[in-house]
């Protein structure tokens, strides 16, 4: 008979109250959810979690803006933080706890222990951009995995390069968790909800819209049979620098170890990274897979 779950998550604030409230519930014979974030959440976390509550018995949302993952000129102190909007949608969405740690009990003084993403995954488009920005995700996605010891951990398929690390990391390391990757959710426009969209004034937000055009018209290419990955490539890049967006990188990858790719195939994603003004933006599609993005122009 499970335990019913209480409509207030339970408030946990050090990894061994995440592991005493995970025992608990597996020693009930109860399956576990985990949908690691950095809060501010919107509609896109809340999809995770939606699906993480109706796939575990029990489920757990973490919330940490995790230090590690930043670089000494991202934008750790000013991510927004609004955990008690946070707690609100944790509670409408029937999560059973909620892990909000401090970054002193993450990181307590004298910890020396680092993991390494190597070989192209790590290193390459968002790893080239961000030097050590997935060893930090790696060492915070462990340090979660092994306290919270969940039977499934939910990640969205837009960081897809760190869907990518997360579920090569979670098999080297023999975790035992499977990792499930949840479809992007888009505003009715098509851009990608991130929580660094509050970053954008109205005319860059209507600029960022070049992002799902420029996807939905490589997909339109690859669907009339484009096989080039530079010329898809090209057509992502001509529309974003059209709307004056700085390219970071736009490429077609395979969808396991980030190799780019010459031809594209079925399943090949098309990542891009684009700076409009100080905000970084990040989108991908998954060719033959996803419905394009609704855009402007399309
Ligand atoms: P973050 O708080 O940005 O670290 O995101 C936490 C989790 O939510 C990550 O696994 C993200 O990939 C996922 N996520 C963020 N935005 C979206 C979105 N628009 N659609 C689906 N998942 C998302």
């Amino acid at each position: 008979m499970p335990i019913p779950s209480t409509s207030t998550p339970e408030l946990l604030s050090t990894p061994d109250d995440l592991r005493r409230w995970s025992l608990a519930c597996r020693t009930a014979g109860l399956s576990v959810g985990m949908v690691p974030t950095m809060g501010a959440l919107h509609a896109g976390h809340r999809s995770l979690i939606d699906r993480a509550v109706a796939e575990n018995d029990r489920v757990v949302a973490t919330i940490f803006v995790n230090p590690a993952q930043f670089g000494p000129s991202e934008d750790f102190a000013r991510y927004p933080r609004t955990t008690d909007a946070d707690l609100e949608v944790l509670v409408a969405a029937g999560v059973d706890a909620a892990f909000v740690p401090s970054v002193e009990t993450m990181y307590p003084p004298g910890l020396v222990t680092r993991l390494g993403i190597s070989g192209p995954l790590g290193d390459r488009l968002e790893g080239a951009s961000r030097p050590g920005h997935f060893n930090g995700v790696a060492l915070v996605v462990t340090k979660l995995l092994v306290a919270g010891l969940p039977d499934r951990a939910y990640f969205g398929q837009k960081d897809a390069q760190q869907c990518a690390v997360v579920r090569r990391l979670a098999r080297d390391l023999d975790t035992g968790v499977e990792i499930v990757v949840c479809p992007t959710v888009r505003d009715p426009d098509g851009l990608a909800i991130s929580s660094r969209n509050v970053y954008l004034n109205p005319e860059e937000r209507l600029r960022a819209l070049a992002i799902p055009s420029g996807l939905a018209a490589a997909m339109a290419r690859f669907e009339a049979g484009e096989r080039d990955a530079t010329a898809l490539a090209t057509t992502v890049r001509s529309c974003l620098e059209n709307e004056r967006l700085d390219v970071d990188y736009v490429a077609v990858v395979e969808a396991d170890t980030f190799s780019e790719v010459e031809t594209a195939a079925p399943t090949n994603q098309i990542v891009l990274a684009a700076r409009i003004g100080s905000t970084r933006l990040i989108d991908v599609v998954r060719l033959g897979v996803d419905t394009a993005p609704v855009g402007r122009g399309v």
